[in-house]
């Protein structure tokens, strides 16, 4: 589904990526963890292009770019097949819920008004936000406004879902209702990478983790193996600062 191979990152003489090798399947929900300035947000930004690598490649559902030569059209071709979910929701302030939802499928995928309407519904529904089909943005919460992000994304039917810290502007009882709706979107058999801060999301809702230090790996596992039986004394370290 989705596989990172030797992803290398600079910001001038910063090393922020030092040779990511990742492999996601299909219907994994993969949490990236790890103290902060770590690299997180940079690895999920180099999956879609937001940040270009320096070095490695990145293949989504069989088509692979060479980040160092990459076209424009790879990059178009390739954010394509993912969707992102950020942290501060990033919706359009002069449109209501429903026409943000729409909007990527009646722009990027050309469907028409009828289906990307009926679609648009469909996901509004999953979010638990039907009642709100006409409100704009600045109308609701923040932990609104994040599951109309959610909703937006996934009414894009990607491969994968990108989601960076999407609980990190909301208060710890928003966080859990976001928590709920991301078990839900699992249950859908979506795909999904998520940089988190919430361990409870690491937990609850992936089914991999991925302890990431100073731009490596040093772990990977399922929630119990990371949480409760760390392999490295780096990832034992942070798990107990945790607690
Ligand atoms: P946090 O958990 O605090 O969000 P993170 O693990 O996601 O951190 P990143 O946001 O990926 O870490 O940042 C990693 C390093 O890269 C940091 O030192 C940061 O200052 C640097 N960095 C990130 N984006 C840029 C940028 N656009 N220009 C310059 N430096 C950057």
């Amino acid at each position: 589904m989705l596989t990172i191979e030797g992803i290398e990152k600079s910001f001038s003489d910063n090393k922020v990526l030092k040779g990511i090798d990742l492999k996601v399947n299909r219907g994994d929900v993969v949490a990236l963890i790890g103290p902060s300035g770590t690299g997180k947000t940079t690895l999920l930004r180099t999956i879609n292009f937001l940040e270009k690598a320096d070095k490695g490649t990145i293949t989504i559902d069989g088509l692979t770019a060479d980040c160092h030569n990459v076209s424009e059209r790879e990059i178009i071709q390739l954010r394509r097949k993912t969707a992102m979910v950020f942290q501060n929701y990033n919706l359009f302030r002069n449109k209501t819920v429903l026409e943000n939802v729409m909007e990527g499928l009646v722009v990027v995928q050309k469907k028409s008004a009828a289906e990307a309407e009926a679609i648009a519904k469909e996901q509004i529904e999953l979010v638990g936000m039907s009642d709100r089909l006409n409100a704009y943005p600045m109308e609701l919460s923040g932990g609104q406004q994040q599951r109309i992000g959610i909703a937006r994304a996934m009414a894009l039917k990607p491969d994968v879902m990108l989601l960076d810290e999407p609980t990190s502007s909301l208060d710890p009882e928003r966080s859990a209702e976001i928590l709920k709706v991301l078990q839900k979107v699992a249950k859908t058999g979506m795909t999904m990478v998520i940089t988190t801060h919430e361990m409870n999301f690491a937990k609850y809702v992936s089914n991999h983790v991925v302890f990431m230090e100073a731009g490596n790996i040093v772990e990977e596992g399922s929630p119990d193996q990371i949480f409760n039986h760390p392999q490295e004394e780096r990832t034992r370290r942070f798990v107990q600062e945790l607690e």
